[in-house]
């Protein structure tokens, strides 16, 4: 059983319908209908099956500060993709329909979770009443008390806008632009251009503390009125607040048979808050395991170097608000596209994280190794 029909529920039965898996698999949604509700995007090389899939990708990217500093940057063989929810929910739906043994229960949630002699029980509400299986896949967002323990929190909000003359950039993103830190701490502009007349435009913070969408929303409504983008059409909105530096969830309290999957089971990549690859590579494993009559697998841990360097990173900018758009701009302009790009995507090899390290200033991340992990609360 899959508890939570998003990415990686939905990504776990398709590959599972791919490789014509046996058993029985259900999965418990609460949504009725899936909608277009967010934007993966992420660096892929050119060649890869995402790349070619993608519902858009662009060659270059762009860093800016608020005084005008800007850098526009590439990396030989990759690309940043974007992949439309609609159509990866669309596709999904249409994979599972045409496999018998796949079933998705929407309109349905899951509450209790019990181990009774070998098998897991669910208790929903719904229509599914007590559902039982042998394993259980748990893709629940993580719940407040595992969000606490998070270093810091990306809060975005942003509207898909059509203007009626060309008025955006469509050859290349606006990663991190207009980077600046106010009263609020550290904030930056991200617009990706789908053509000269479409965009997602979004404002994003990274805080101590989770911020809702409608705090952002001034922001927002800044940028808009900035760039002359106040009067155009508003297609769909989408918002989140991303955990940065979840712990992986603890052994101890875990309900036997059951596997934690998604941001709740440590999905993101702790200094950037992407996970959509993360979570496909999961979906690949997981469901090679249960073809092979083996019990389902989370995600696997990150490198001790990549978990250090994460780590030590999130504490830097959680103590260096004000130096938060400096760091970018030094990691946009001294580290080489294609290291910065397998560092962001979980590539980098040994080099690549030398010069990660050499591109930053020396004394915040000696102190951030002297110093104690910061540790934030959500409120109950
Ligand atoms: C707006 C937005 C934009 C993002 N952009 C990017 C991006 O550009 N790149 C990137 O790499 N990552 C991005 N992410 C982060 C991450 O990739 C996504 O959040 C992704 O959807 C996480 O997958 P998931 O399966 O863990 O969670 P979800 O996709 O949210 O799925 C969890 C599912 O559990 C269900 N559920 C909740 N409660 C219950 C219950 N009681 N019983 C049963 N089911 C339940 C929910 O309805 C939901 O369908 C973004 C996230 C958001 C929200």
């Amino acid at each position: 059983m899959v508890i939570g029909g998003g990415l990686a529920g939905l990504s776990l039965a398709m590959r599972l319908a791919q490789l014509g898996y046996g058993g029985r698999v259900r999965i418990i949604e609460p949504r009725q209908h899936y909608e277009d509700d967010r934007s993966w995007a992420f660096w892929t090389t050119r060649g890869s099956v995402w790349a070619a899939s993608a519902t858009r990708t662009w060659d270059r990217w762009r860093f800016s500060m608020t005084d005008g500093e800007s850098l526009t940057r590439s990396a030989e063989g990759w690309c940043y993709a974007y992949v439309r929810s609609e159509e990866f929910y669309q596709a999904a739906l249409r994979t599972i329909a045409g496999s018998p043994n796949i079933t998705l229960l929407t309109g349905t949630r899951a509450a209790d979770i019990e181990a009774l002699g070998d098998d897991v029980h669910v208790s929903t509400t719904g229509h599914g009443g007590i559902l039982t299986a042998r394993h259980v896949v748990d893709t629940r967002s993580p719940s407040a008390s595992q969000c606490s323990a998070a270093t810091l929190f990306q809060s975005f909000v942003g509207h898909e806008l059509r203007l009626s003359q060309p008025g955006f950039d469509a050859e290349q993103v606006e990663l991190m632009t207009d980077m600046r830190c106010d009263a609020r701490g550290f904030v930056f502009s991200y617009v990706l251009a789908l053509s000269p007349t479409r965009a997602l435009v979004e404002v994003t913070r990274f805080t101590p503390q989770p911020i809702g969408a409608a705090e952002l929303a001034p922001d927002l409504e800044s940028l808009l009125d900035a760039r002359g983008w106040s009067h155009a059409e508003r297609l769909r909105s989408e918002s989140a607040t991303l955990p940065m530096g979840l712990p992986a969830p603890a052994g101890a309290g875990t309900v036997r048979g059951v596997v934690r999957a998604g941001i709740g089971g440590g999905a993101l990549r702790a200094a950037s808050g992407y996970g959509f690859l993360r979570i496909q590579a999961w979906a690949d494993s997981c469901a090679d395991a249960l073809v092979q009559g083996c019990p389902p697998v989370g995600h696997p841990d990150d490198p001790p170097m990549r978990c250090w360097m994460d780590r030590l990173f999130l504490r830097v900018l959680a103590s260096h608000p004000a130096r938060t758009p400096e760091f970018f701009l030094r990691l946009a302009s001294s580290v080489p596209g294609p290291a910065f790009v397998r560092f962001m995507s979980d590539q980098a090899g040994w080099a690549d994280h030398g010069r990660i390290i050499a591109a930053l200033p020396p004394v915040p991340f000696l102190q951030a190794l002297r110093a104690r992990p910061r540790r934030t609360r959500l409120p109950a």
